[in-house]
């Protein structure tokens, strides 16, 4: 089975996402495992958070299917014993802010007829533009 593989950087949206609201740069993980050997919560997860951070950085189709990021606590202990000082919860809190925004909280503008555009106020334009775009 053949996968599509993006570089990273260029092409790799959810790359450049996650890394834009995590403020960590996922280049620097070299996949040692010891997060996900820590994590409490990993045998409820269908990737394993250091699997997780592998599938984004080389933009492997699927991650935001996946439940683990939901699973994740938060609890930091990844965060602690990561000896490349990567905050793993941060690129949980991350995914799961992209999920909503891109899943569940869609800009409705284009389902809402020109009538209803026109009854909108100015800032709701800009919000639901906001959103689309971040
Ligand atoms: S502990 Fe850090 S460097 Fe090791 S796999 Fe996890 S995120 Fe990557
Ligand atoms: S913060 Fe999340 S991923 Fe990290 S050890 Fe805790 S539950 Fe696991």
């Amino acid at each position: 089975m053949s996968m599509k593989i993006a570089a990273n950087g260029g092409g790799n949206t959810l790359l450049q996402k996650v890394e834009a609201l995590s403020g960590q740069q996922l280049a620097n993980c070299y996949q040692c495992g010891t997060c996900s050997g820590g994590c409490p919560l990993a045998g409820a997860m269908d990737l394993l958070p250091d699997m997780l951070i592998r599938h984004i950085s080389f933009g492997l189709p699927g991650v935001l299917e996946r439940q683990t990021f939901w699973v994740c606590v938060g609890c930091d202990t990844c965060v602690d014993r990561c000896p490349r000082g990567i905050d793993v919860a941060r690129v949980m809190e991350a995914l799961r802010q992209i999920h909503l925004r891109e899943r569940h909280d869609p800009p409705a503008l284009a389902h809402l007829t020109d009538a209803q555009l026109g009854e909108l106020p100015p800032i709701a334009l800009v919000a639901s533009l906001r959103r689309s775009t971040s």
